[in-house]
């Protein structure tokens, strides 16, 4: 079932709460791929009941960011969320979420930020605000549909990491379900900015999971020094690459690791034919 409207969803949620009946929540800015279908299929397993909200969320693109050409394929998304069994596809206008004329101004919208020592590394470095426009939507769509669980993938793990701190620090009812990284045979984890790459931009994209691969392999093997590990890595890269960030930090702090151990995430940030891609590894 197609909705635009929060009122709406509240007043279906509203009758299966009453019924008894679980919620899955997974939140997602659409043009949806294997990875969010494997977040979607996870929801629909374990809960009665799973809404699936497709909004390309203004607020968390910085100026200058893809918000304009972001792939929109709401029919072809909502055709899959049927496919596999979801109950509402949540797709509001900016307008409905933020009201009109409202929407790209902090001056008028209350905001949700996430502790600046989540925030300003990583991708917020060079995205800044953009955690505060996922916790804020974030928060709006767990307020709008009062779900038992939310699903969320680790292929965004910082953010997945902030998510998770925020409804600990807030007390928010629900709990948060990580999902693993879905790739292509090939490696490459899967991303809806993947459709920006050429054949050439594909293969030069396969780096970053190769040289994660490779770190974990080697750390597997012993080798627990980091500038050896990032060493390795760089070997990986060419001049196709505009690497933004190869760093080592804990999965739970995100504090910066002196060695890797098993508590340690590897986060990879770079460019490929101006593509932002992301990509990171658990090594336990
Ligand atoms: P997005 O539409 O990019 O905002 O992603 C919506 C959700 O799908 C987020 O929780 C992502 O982490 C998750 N997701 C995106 N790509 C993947 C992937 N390749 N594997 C697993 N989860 C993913």
């Amino acid at each position: 079932m197609l909705l635009h409207t929060i009122k709406e969803v509240r007043e279906q949620v509203k009758e299966w709460k009453k019924q008894g009946l679980t919620v899955g929540l997974v939140p997602t800015m659409g043009a949806l791929h294997n990875g969010h279908k494997s977040l979607i299929e996870k929801s629909v397993d374990k809960c009665d009941k799973t809404v699936v909200s497709v909004f390309v969320n203004p607020i968390q693109f910085c100026p200058g960011e893809d918000l304009d050409k972001y792939p929109r394929t709401l029919e072809e998304d909502n055709k899959l969320c049927d496919e596999i069994g979801a109950d509402i596809v949540f797709a509001p206008t900016p307008a409905e979420m933020y009201g009109e004329g409202h929407i790209l101004s902090n001056d008028f919208l209350t905001y949700v930020i996430p502790p600046y020592f989540y925030t300003d590394k990583l991708c917020g470095k060079s995205r800044v605000g953009h955690f505060d426009g996922v916790c804020t939507v974030v928060n709006k769509l767990f307020n709008i549909v009062q779900p038992d669980f939310a699903f969320f993938g680790k292929k965004d793990m910082q953010q997945l990491i902030i998510l998770k701190k925020m409804v600990h620090d807030l007390n928010i009812p629900l709990e948060i379900i990580p999902c693993p990284i879905v790739r292509e045979q090939s490696g490459l984890a899967l991303s809806s900015r993947n459709k920006y790459l050429s054949d050439k931009g594909k293969v030069d994209a396969l780096a970053l999971s190769k040289l994660l691969f490779n770190i974990k392999a080697c750390y597997n093997k012993g080798v627990n020094d980091i500038k050896a590990l990032s060493e390795t890595a760089y070997s990986f890269l060419n001049e196709n690459h505009e690497l933004e960030y190869l760093e080592f930090r804990d999965k739970d702090t995100l504090e910066e690791k002196k060695f890797a151990d098993d508590n340690t995430v590897v986060f990879i940030a770079a460019r490929v034919e101006n593509v932002r891609l992301i990509d990171n590894i658990e090594l336990n």
